[in-house]
């Protein structure tokens, strides 16, 4: 996945103190990735930039590609921070500079870890179901693992919920006792969860996380706040529990993590800490050089950088007033 914006706007995040428990709701805005697939971006939100280290949330389709290419994401590079690809439905082949080629199918979670540097492409294979349907996230790195060697990994196998009426899979961090094998560099919770009219569920909360709440189909609701297909529920923090049930039933994606303590600015694939350090990425993508390896070779198909931005970019509060 790949901020395709034209003018990509800049996300500059700075620590502040937990606000306690509160309720904004956040409407995903609807983003074209190239020319055929739109998805909606509930991360970054003009009020909240981030939930602990998540920085980046895209929910695509379901969107039926039988008679579309489907997604065609060439070449682009990332630093600073990891992608989590969890796919719904479909199937998207993924290829790195590391030489990784993966068939992404659902119920696997991808982690790519850019660190330091890497260039992936992300595309609907010629064989492709007709449906795809997908979640998208990004994850900031701090300090001590921005630079990391890159990697990629696959976790076909996931800790499973079971309840009355709700099933979940721990896709990163721990919740009750169950514990995802993905790395994280941060402390930091992703679950997704499927509510059958009527469900209801108390999980566990840890009340230094903030958390938020997504509705990637149908409804759902958190203390009898309703949250719909394609909107972020930002909850806050000092939550011990959270109260969910949907009555119509719903799909969900529970994000939780520690406030990220660190500065950061995001701009277009590359998160870093100012502006001279994204340009600096920006002209490296351009010269193709060492950090930013082929995919397949260097005549392979890319995505160019936008231009940067007339005024430099520069630190804004993670959070925004209303
Ligand atoms: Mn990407």
């Amino acid at each position: 996945m790949s901020d395709v914006e034209s003018r990509p706007d800049t996300y500059a995040c700075r620590a502040v103190g937990a606000d306690g428990p509160e309720f904004l709701l956040l409407p995903a805005r609807t983003v074209w990735l190239g020319k055929t697939t739109q998805v909606a971006r509930a991360l970054p939100d003009r009020t909240v930039r981030m939930i602990g280290a998540w920085c980046f949330l895209d929910h695509y389709g379901p969107e039926d590609v039988s008679d579309s290419p489907g997604m065609r994401v060439w070449a682009h590079p990332h630093t600073g921070l990891q992608t989590v690809t969890w796919l719904l439905e479909g199937e998207i082949d993924h290829a790195d500079s590391l030489g990784s080629r993966v068939r992404v199918r659902p119920g696997e979670l991808h982690l790519m870890t850019a660190g330091r540097g890497i260039v992936h492409s992300e595309l609907s294979p010629a064989d492709k179901p007709p449906i795809m349907h997908g979640l998208q996230l990004w994850l900031a790195l701090p300090d001590s693992a921005r630079f990391t060697e890159p990697r990629f990994v696959s976790h076909p196998d996931l800790p499973m919920i079971t309840g009355d009426g709700v099933s979940g899979i721990v896709l990163l961090g721990e919740l009750g006792g169950l514990v995802s094998p993905a790395e994280t560099h941060t402390p930091l919770l992703a679950v997704d969860l499927e509510l059958s009219p009527g469900a209801a569920i108390t999980l566990p909360a840890r009340p230094e996380f903030e958390y938020g709440l997504f509705a990637v189909t149908g409804s759902a609701a958190v203390s009898g706040v309703r949250v719909d297909h394609d909107q972020l529920l930002y909850l806050g923090t000092g939550r011990p529990e959270l109260v969910l049930h949907s009555e119509s039933g719903g799909r969900v994606l529970l994000l939780g993590g520690e406030p990220f303590a660190e500065e950061i600015v995001m701009w277009w694939n590359f998160v870093g800490r100012d502006h001279d350090e994204v340009a600096g990425y920006r002209q490296e993508w351009l010269d193709r050089a060492d950090r930013f390896p082929a995919v397949v070779d260097r005549s392979e198909r890319v995505m160019e950088a936008p231009e940067m931005p007339s005024v430099r970019l520069r630190p804004r509060p993670r959070r925004s007033p209303r």
